[in-house]
């Protein structure tokens, strides 16, 4: 279920520090050190996977289940109007901890997190180019 060098791993099983804001049998979420925003909450599957790709959807379930009921306690201690999840997959993708991880980020007005910048395609053609490669690499 676990991994002995995985450091989420080791905060579930206690070996590393963590403020702890929730734990079932499948989730356990607490606030991460270097928040985007405080508050800033991460939720995480009990058994390891190292991305999104590879989640028991058993756990999967119950992430959600627990994002359900962690963001609008998130959102009201900290007086925020809504919230942020991010999953990030991958180095190129800003994924820096190899244990699949839901971001809450609780948000408030004017707290100046932009989240991207649009890229838009140059042509409606172009757009459905790009649907037409996804849709083939799906089959
Ligand atoms: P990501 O970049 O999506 O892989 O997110 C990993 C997150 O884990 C980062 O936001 C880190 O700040 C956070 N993090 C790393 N080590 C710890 C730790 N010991 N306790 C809490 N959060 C951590
Ligand atoms: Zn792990």
């Amino acid at each position: 279920m676990q991994e002995k060098d995985c450091l989420f791993c080791r905060i579930i099983n206690g070996e590393i520090p963590s403020a702890k804001i929730y734990e079932d049998e499948y989730v356990y979420a607490f606030l991460d050190i270097a928040p985007g925003q405080q508050g800033h909450t991460l939720v995480i599957p009990k058994k390891h996977s190292e991305n999104i790709l590879g989640l028991d959807l058993v756990y999967g379930i119950k992430i959600i289940e627990a994002i359900q009921k962690i963001a609008p306690a998130v959102m009201n201690a900290m007086g925020a109007e809504g919230f942020n999840i991010i999953q990030n997959n991958n180095e190129v993708a800003g994924q820096t901890v190899f244990h699949t991880h839901f971001h809450i980020i609780p948000r408030k007005p004017q707290d100046g997190m932009g989240l991207w910048s649009p890229k838009p395609y140059e042509t409606m053609e172009k757009m459905q180019e790009t649907a037409k490669k996804i849709i083939k690499a799906l089959q």
